[in-house]
Order: structure tokens, then sequence, then C-alpha cells
């Protein structure tokens, strides 16, 4: 057979960690991504003010909550602000004719799911763009994330690396009736909030006057500025960190019984409320509580995620090597 690259086990350690640190450095979102990303939106927003005269374009998701990869699409969310709330529905149509007479924007096509988008593209990069209408709660949410992101060093690391583990293995796509990346970064958020000693607090709870979920969306992109990092007593190094979080969903977390809520850094008894009712999966959106792991409704798809999760565990704990898991030099 092939050599073994593992190392021998007094350094098996420090090993996994330099293999996450050295998949984040080449991989996490890079200054220049973003200031294609920027310059792209603030090309949009005033060609959709020709039409749309007060309507501010944002961006939101990974591009923006320092979770993201150099490959992440890049997520806008249009805010159109008035007493009559417009429908998505109405609007995207009227977008899709505005972005067909777009020199630097190509291959638009509307996407009517439950928040309907307009997926398109930049001209001559192959930088993706999901836009929505109105759909606020993904710029609070953002910041929120952004925030966790900067609580603790092995934050943005470690939900990389859980990104691309989960895409590599299939089970990283809502459409196809898998985990979101948001849903993800959710798991890996309660899993650090729940244990004995927690790596991280919530944020929510701790600070509920950055994350007023009334305050106008308009702001939130400013705030929140005055949370210092959060000082944990666990202190374990990133490796026990990802082997712990696979054990967690692939062993000890009990699906049947409880919500992941970051709002509350707890699992919440799952009650009988219909966001709840017969769902394999019960994560908690932390402003709008409904649940964000919906896609996952087929019994095949929620035991393949449960399966991927306890293979994972066992290779990655016989063999201390990233690579067993997640071919490091492919990704990169
Ligand atoms: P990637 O780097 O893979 O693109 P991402 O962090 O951008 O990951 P997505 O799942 O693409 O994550 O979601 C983008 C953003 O849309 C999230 O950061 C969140 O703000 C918002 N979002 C996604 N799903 C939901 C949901 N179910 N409820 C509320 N907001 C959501
Ligand atoms: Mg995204």
């Amino acid at each position: 057979g092939l050599p073994s690259q593992t190392p021998p086990m007094n350094n098996r350690r420090k090993f996994v960690i330099d293999q996450i640190v050295e998949l984040f450095e080449a991989c996490r979102q890079q200054p220049s991504d973003l200031a294609r990303k920027e310059m792209c939106r603030s090309r949009l927003q005033q060609d959709i003010n020709r039409v749309y005269a007060v309507a501010r374009l944002y961006l939101t998701g990974s591009s923006m909550n320092e979770l993201g990869c150099r490959s992440s699409d890049a997520d806008l969310c249009l805010v159109i602000k008035g007493n009559k709330r417009p429908n998505p529905l109405q609007v995207l149509p009227v977008l899709q004719r505005l972005f067909g007479g777009l020199l630097y924007i190509e291959k638009t096509q509307l996407i009517r799911a439950k928040v309907p988008i307009l997926r398109f593209r930049e001209k001559g990069s192959n930088l993706e763009f999901d836009l929505n209408v109105n759909n606020t709660v993904g710029i609070r949410n953002t910041f929120l994330l952004r925030a966790y992101s900067y609580a603790d060093r092995r934050i943005k690391p470690m939900i990389l690396v859980v990104k691309k583990w989960a895409r590599h293995h299939q089970i990283n796509d809502a459409s196809k009736g898998t985990l979101s990346s948001y849903t993800l970064v959710l798991m890996v958020l309660n899993y650090l909030q729940t244990r004995k000693e927690p790596v991280i607090p919530s944020l929510q709870m701790d600070y509920p006057e950055c994350f007023n979920p009334f305050v106008d969306v308009d702001l939130v992109p400013e705030g929140p500025k005055r949370i210092p990092p959060y000082i944990s007593r666990n202190q374990a190094p990133l490796g026990e960190l990802l082997l712990g979080f696979l054990e967690y969903y692939a062993i000890h977390f009990r699906w049947d019984k409880y919500v992941i809520s970051v709002r509350e850094a707890q699992v919440l008894p799952k009650t009988n409320s219909q966001q709840w009712k017969n769902k394999y999966i019960c994560v908690e959106e932390p402003f709008e509580r409904n649940n964000v792991a919906r896609a996952v409704h087929e019994k095949a798809k929620f035991d393949a995620i449960r399966a991927q999760f306890a293979e994972s565990f066992h290779i990655l704990k016989q063999r201390r090597d990233l690579n067993s898991i997640l071919p490091i030099r492919d990704i990169i």
C-alpha cells in the first residue's frame, strides 16, 4: 500500500492543529475577494436605484461574517422600505429584466424557493451572487455570526474546516435535502457553547442591546463594536474541538429530543409546536426562532448526515490526520 503520512503519536496533536490552520489560511476570504464583491454590490446598487430609488443593497452571509472562503458566493439582500411591503416575486422579475441589460452581469436565474432569490454571475469572473428582497433577518444574523467569529480565535478556522468537510462529503446542500452552511455554523457554535467549560457564551444574552431584533436594519451593520473577546477557561486545541464536534453529533446529541439554540447557548426540549414537530433536525434561527434545518426532511438524508459524522469521528480519532477525513491538497 501507500506509505503512511501519519506522524508518530507524540506529534499527532500538533499535527491536526497545523493542518486546520494551513487549510484556513489557504482558503479564507482575502481582502481582495471582498473588495471585488463590494465593487459589484455598489454598481448594482446604483443601477437598481434607477428603478427603486430608495432601495439599499447589503452584502450578507459569509462574505461579511468572517466565515467565508475564497470560493464562497456573495449573498445580497435588497431592502425596499415603504408602508406597503413589496412582494419579492413581483420585484425579482423586474430586477431580472434590469440585469439583462447590464454588461457586467450574466446567467441571471430566478429561483422560487421559500425565500425567492435571483442568482447571477459577474461576467468574466466566476463570482456568483444570490440576491433576496427584504429578507432582513439575514442582515441581523450575519452581524451576529460576525461577532461570534471574533469572540475566540479558534472559531474561524474551526468553522471553515467543518464547512469544507461537509461539502466534501456532500452533506452541505440545502437544495438537496442536507445542511445549509448557515445550519452547520449554528451547529458548531452551539457545540462550543454547551461544553462543560463553554468556549463561547450566548452573545445575544450577554449583549442584548447589541443584537436587539427591533433596531432599524440600516443601523445593524454599524455595530456591534464594543464586544470584547471572551476569555474561556476551555483552551482545548483546535484538533480536539474538531474531534469533539464530530463525536458530539455522532454519538451524544439526541436529535429526537432537543432543539439546537445558539440564542440561549443551550439545547432546548423539542416541543410539539409545528416548527419542530416531525422534523429530523431542529436548529433555531436566533432572531426568528424558526427551524433553519427544515430542508432535511427525508429520513435517508438525515441518516446519511449522521453516518458521516460517525464515520469521520472514528477515522479521525484513529488516524489523527485531517487528510483521513478531508484531502487537504485537493481542497486548497
Ligand atoms: P457559504 O460560505 O457556504 O456561502 P454562508 O455562511 O454564506 O456559507 P449560507 O447558507 O449560504 O451561508 O447563507 C447565507 C446567509 O443567509 C447566512 O449567513 C444567513 O445570514 C442567511 N440565511 C441562510 N439561511 C437562513 C435561514 N434559514 N434563516 C435565516 N437566514 C438564513
Ligand atoms: Mg453564502
